[in-house]
């Protein structure tokens, strides 16, 4: 079998390392010369990632972020809330890592190229046609084609091949948040190193991780009623953007506005969307993976980790099923429960980080305290404890 994938975000590489352990070729295309969307941006890769990872012999020591093992939920006046840890206590070591996410996707495509995986540039895809003997031909912007037995998505949140397989799949969703950051330099916090720590402010939500001494990573969602349009994220000028951020964090307690005056570039905002559900994952040899198929909003932490498990199954979907379609059945069977519910609750968090008096107290005094207890008390998480066995058959998938 001969995979065209499109797309050399995280799923794109990462399927295609995973298909070549299963035996099966695979030439990544990229639309831009080098992946641009969102590089200022940074992530956390979240235990279930990592040990994706670990089956295709990538450690978590070698993708260039630091750990972050638990994070801190603290309401405005600095009261903490909950604590929670993001490591596991596994024979691997697992401890979340945070990383910036072009470093990531270059040491995902710089892998995938070492290990002998074509990916090619400028290569937007316009267009796929399934010929009569079942195989692929997808055309590019640049006039030029590739032929090949299945075609994988793998192009994100606006997926030009969930528009070809459905032109009528619901857009994406704006989850009500706009989503910035920096990082600060020259300035020190007084949590412990890799703590993250996050603050419902009066206003926004802001949150820190320390990475070591004077090098603070941070991020803030700002709640917008509607998402903003090219023109009024445009408007938002650095120094604009700045002034914005420092008023709405002025009353709360915390680093925030020493980080917001150290961070020399911050992040221009952009909207925070996601997708509930699309409709239909594959037709034929052609199907959806990763942020194409389930995008999720950053709150959840999981987008770049559900992404990888993708990869990594549906490869063994391919090995142990031989023909393209059975194998994307078998593949969305396995997974449209786990991430839409994933999504489903990575909303309802999103939806506590918009300030409203009248919820903030339940949220603060029963919702967070709760959530803390119960993480304190659970051996078993079901997002970050999801473990693939790629030498277990195909039908025996951890549900
Ligand atoms: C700023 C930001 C912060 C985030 N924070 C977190 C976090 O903390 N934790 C977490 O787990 N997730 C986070 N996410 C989500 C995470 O980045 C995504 O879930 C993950 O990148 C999905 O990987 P992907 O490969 O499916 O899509 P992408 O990474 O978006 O990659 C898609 C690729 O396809 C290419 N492409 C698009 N259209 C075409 C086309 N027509 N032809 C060819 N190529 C095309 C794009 O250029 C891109 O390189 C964040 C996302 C953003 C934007």
């Amino acid at each position: 079998m001969r995979a065209i994938i499109i797309g050399a975000g995280i799923t794109g590489p990462v399927t295609a390392m995973a298909l070549q352990k299963a035996g099966i070729d695979a030439t990544v295309h990229e639309a831009y010369e080098r992946t641009a969307d969102g590089v200022g941006a940074y992530l956390t890769l979240a235990a279930n990632g990592l040990a994706a990872l670990r089956v295709l012999g990538i450690d978590q020591r070698e993708l260039g972020g630091f750990d972050t093992p638990a994070l801190e939920l603290r309401g405005s006046s600095g009261r903490v809330l909950a604590h929670l840890a993001m490591s596991r206590d596994d024979d691997a070591g697992t401890v979340s890592q945070t990383v910036r996410r072009s470093d990531l996707y270059v040491r995902l495509r710089d892998e995938a190229v070492r290990r002998g995986i074509p990916v090619e540039y400028g290569k937007r895809l316009v267009d796929a046609t399934t010929l009569p003997d079942g195989a692929v031909v997808a055309s590019f912007a640049d006039g030029t084609t590739a032929e090949g037995d299945l075609l994988i998505g793998a192009d994100g949140l606006n997926s030009r091949v969930r528009e070809i397989l459905d032109p009528g799949c619901p857009p994406p969703r704006y989850t009500g948040l706009l989503n910035t950051g920096g990082y600060a330099s020259g300035v020190s916090v007084d949590t412990p190193v890799g703590l993250f720590t996050m603050t419902f402010g009066k206003r926004a939500f802001f949150a820190y991780a320390n990475r070591g001494p004077g090098d603070v990573w941070w991020f803030a969602n700002v709640p917008r009623a509607r998402a903003a349009t090219d023109d009024e994220l445009a408007a938002w000028t650095p120094d604009r953007w700045r002034a914005e951020l420092t008023r709405l964090f002025a009353d709360d307690d915390g680093p925030a506005l020493d980080l917001i005056a150290a961070t020399p570039d911050i992040v221009p905002p952009w909207n925070t969307m996601d997708l509930p559900t699309v409709p239909v994952w594959h037709r034929g040899p052609v199907g959806l993976i990763g942020d194409a198929a389930h995008a999720i909003s950053p709150t959840s932490g999981q987008g770049a980790s559900l992404a990888i498990e993708d990869g990594v199954l549906l490869a063994r979907f391919l090995r142990d099923h031989g023909d393209p379609a059975s194998a994307f059945a078998a593949f969305e069977a396995s997974r449209r429960r786990r991430v839409e519910k994933l999504i489903a609750q990575a909303k309802r968090t999103s939806n506590q980080k918009i300030p409203n008096p009248l919820t903030r107290v339940v949220r603060d005094h029963l919702i967070m305290p709760l959530v803390g207890k119960a993480a304190a008390r659970t051996t078993h998480d079901w997002v970050t404890d999801y473990r693939i066995d790629w030498d277990a058959p195909a039908d025996r998938l951890p549900a």
